[in-house]
C-alpha cells in the first residue's frame, strides 16, 4: 500500500536518466484532464476567469497547442484551433457565425456531410440554408439577402472539383458584413492560403493529407484576427477536445506534406494525361490540366494540385460494368477519404449546378497515393479491360 501511495503522488517523469536530460528532437506528447497549478493565487484567477494558461484539458494541452502554432503560421493567420476530426471543425465554425434568423449560402460541391448537417441541424435551429453554383463568382450578389451571414465555400469540390471565385466571393462578402468560410482540405495551406485571399475562416480535414497515413480523425481551424474573439469563446464553450496522440501525429505528418505532397501531385498529373488519352475516357476533372473549365482560377490562386480528381467514361456504363472494373483492381481501395499513401477510388453521381457537364453520369475519384506510378496505371489498364 505504500508503495502504492508513493506512485499516486509521483509527480515528476522520466524527462532525465543517469543524472542527464533526455532530450528528443520532437515534443513529448502531453495528455491529462487535470492541469495543477503552481500555487492558490492561480487557482484563485482561474476561478475568476482571469488565469492567462490553460486551466483544463480541454482548454488544449501543449501537444496541441505545438500543432496549432504551426498550422496557423502557415496559414498566416491569426489564430487556430483543433478538433477531434474535419466534419467537428466544419461544424464548431458554421454554429459560430449563425443564430435562428440567419441565412447560409452554401456552394452546391461541398462535403456531402456539410450539407447534412446544415439541413438536419441548422435548420432545426431556424437557420436558412440555400445552396448556390458550385461556379459562383461576382455572381454572388444575386444570391446575397439581409439575411445572409455566412458563405461557405469548398473550392476545389473534393468529389467534382468545381472552383469557386475566391476573392471576387470575398470582395462581395465584405461590402455585406458576411462572415466567408472555406474548405481547404484539397489545397492545404501550401498549395493554397485563403486568408490571404480575404477569407475569415479556413477549415482543414487534417485527416488528409496533414496527417497523410489515414490512421487519424482531427480538424484544424484558422482565423483571423477579426473573427478570434467570437471564434474563441464559442469554441471554448462547447470544451472541445482534441486527442494529443493525433495532435502529435498532425504535427508529424506537417513536416513532411511539402515532399508527400509533390509525389502526389506528380503521380495525379502523370495518370490524368494518361486518362485524357484513353479511348474509354471522356475527359479527367482536375484543376490543374488545362481542361479543367476553371483551370485559370486555379492558375491564379493555386500553387499546386494534390493527388485527387476525378474522370467520367465515354459509355454510360451499367451498374455492374462499373462494379466489374472497380472490383478487379488490385492498387486501389474501395473507400472513402482520401490524402494518404494508398491509392483509393470511389464512384458517384452528382447533381450540381456548376460549369462541369458529368450530367448524373458515373464520377469516378482517384485518390492518387505513394506507390509507383507505372504500377497503378497498369493497374487501372487492368481494370479498364473489363470495359469496352
Ligand atoms: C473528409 C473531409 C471532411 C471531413 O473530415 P473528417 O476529418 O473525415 O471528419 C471535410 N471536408 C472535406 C473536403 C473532406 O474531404
Amino acid at each position: 500500500m505504500a508503495i502504492h501511495s508513493e506512485i499516486v503522488s509521483e509527480n515528476s517523469y522520466n524527462d532525465s536518466y543517469g543524472g542527464k536530460k533526455i532530450k528528443t528532437i520532437n515534443p513529448t506528447i502531453q495528455s491529462g484532464s487535470t492541469v495543477l497549478f503552481e500555487n492558490y493565487e492561480d487557482l484563485k484567477l482561474a476561478q475568476e476567469g482571469r488565469y492567462p494558461g490553460v486551466t483544463y484539458g480541454t482548454g488544449g494541452l501543449s501537444t496541441q497547442k505545438d500543432f496549432e502554432d504551426a498550422i496557423c503560421k502557415l496559414e498566416n493567420g491569426h489564430a487556430s484551433f483543433t478538433f477531434s476530426s474535419g466534419m467537428s471543425a466544419i461544424v464548431n465554425s458554421l454554429m459560430t457565425f449563425t443564430k435562428s434568423g440567419d441565412e447560409v449560402l452554401l456552394c452546391d460541391n461541398v462535403y456531402s456531410p456539410t450539407s447534412i448537417f446544415c439541413h438536419n441541424v441548422l435548420e432545426k435551429y431556424g437557420v436558412m440554408i440555400t445552396h448556390i453554383p458550385s461556379s459562383v463568382g461576382s455572381d454572388i450578389d444575386k444570391y446575397i439577402t439581409n439575411k445572409t451571414t455566412v458563405i461557405f465555400m469548398e473550392s476545389p469540390g473534393s468529389n467534382t472539383f468545381e472552383m469557386q471565385d475566391i476573392p471576387a466571393i470575398v470582395s462581395a462578402a465584405k461590402k455585406n458584413n458576411i462572415v466567408t468560410i472555406i474548405d481547404n482540405t484539397w489545397a492545404t495551406p501550401l498549395y493554397m492560403r485563403p486568408l490571404d485571399l480575404g477569407v475569415d475562416v479556413c477549415i482543414h480535414s487534417a485527416t488528409k493529407y496533414i496527417c497523410g497515413y489515414s490512421d487519424i480523425l482531427l480538424g484544424c481551424v484558422t482565423v483571423n484576427v477579426k473573427h478570434y474573439t467570437q471564434y474563441n469563446a464559442f469554441y471554448h464553450s462547447l470544451e472541445k477536445y482534441a486527442n494529443p496522440q493525433d495532435c502529435y501525429f498532425a504535427l508529424r505528418g506537417l513536416r513532411s506534406l511539402k515532399v508527400r505532397l509533390r509525389e502526389h501531385e506528380k503521380s495525379a498529373l502523370d495518370i490524368a494525361s494518361w486518362l485524357q488519352d484513353h479511348h474509354l475516357v471522356d475527359f479527367v476533372v482536375h484543376p490543374g490540366l488545362d481542361s479543367h473549365p476553371q483551370h485559370d482560377l486555379w492558375k491564379r490562386d493555386y500553387t499546386g494540385s494534390g493527388g485527387l480528381f476525378g474522370f467520367v467514361f465515354k459509355s454510360s456504363y451499367t451498374e455492374e460494368e462499373i462494379a466489374l472494373f472497380v472490383n478487379n483492381l488490385k492498387k486501389f481501395g474501395i473507400g472513402y477519404s482520401w490524402g494518404g499513401f494508398k491509392s483509393l477510388i470511389t464512384v458517384g453521381k452528382y447533381k450540381r449546378e456548376g460549369k462541369i457537364k458529368y450530367d448524373g453520369r458515373h464520377l469516378v475519384r482517384l485518390n492518387v497515393g505513394l506507390e509507383g506510378v507505372q504500377d497503378l496505371i497498369e493497374d487501372l489498364k487492368s481494370g479498364f479491360s473489363y470495359l469496352t
